[in-house]
């Protein structure tokens, strides 16, 4: 959906959504510095892999075997180093976080606060997973959820009047 934003010439205005969340005790894909120019991957320990969106990035075992970080980065096997996936969308995350870096992108973003309040309400109501199997039956919940959410706000109003 956000491929089709952009690709009709829309802009994108939200947070970067979470990957996989790192191993406990573990360096997470932030530790690694993604440089989209480049096509590179940096680890902490400043080793530089190529990457190709979609693909998992394979630190040299090389470089892994003996490094000062490794307890606190992978707990592959020995002989084996850190492997890292990227997204297929890397350049879209990347361009997300570095918005909240710039005041025009926290302008941008404050924008949005008042529509992130209204989803997570929603979120809290219909819980972390679909309901239904299919689009169609879920676009129907959600829209059932909306339903229920706007009658609650006008009952609100209502009531202060
Ligand atoms: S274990 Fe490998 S990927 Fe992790 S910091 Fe060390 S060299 Fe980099």
């Amino acid at each position: 959906m956000t491929e089709d934003v952009l690709a009709s010439g829309g802009d994108v205005v939200c947070r970067p959504w979470r990957g996989a969340s790192a191993k406990p005790g573990l360096f997470g894909k932030r530790d690694f510095k993604v440089n989209i120019r480049d096509g590179t991957l940096t680890c902490p320990a400043g080793e530089v892999e190529p990457f190709e969106p979609g693909a998992v990035v394979q630190f040299d075992p090389e470089a892994c075997g003996p490094c000062k970080l490794r307890s606190s980065c992978t707990q592959a096997s020995s002989g084996k180093g850190r492997s890292v996936t990227m997204g297929d969308d890397e350049r879209l995350q990347q361009r997300l976080r570095s918005r909240p870096q710039s005041r025009a992108g926290r302008a941008q973003l404050r924008e949005r606060v008042g529509v992130e309040h209204r989803l997570a309400q929603l979120a809290n109501r219909q819980g972390p997973k679909a309901r239904y199997r299919g689009t169609r039956r879920n676009h129907f919940d959600l829209r059932r959820l909306s339903v229920v959410q706007n009658l609650e706000v006008a009952a609100r109003y209502l009531r202060a009047s």
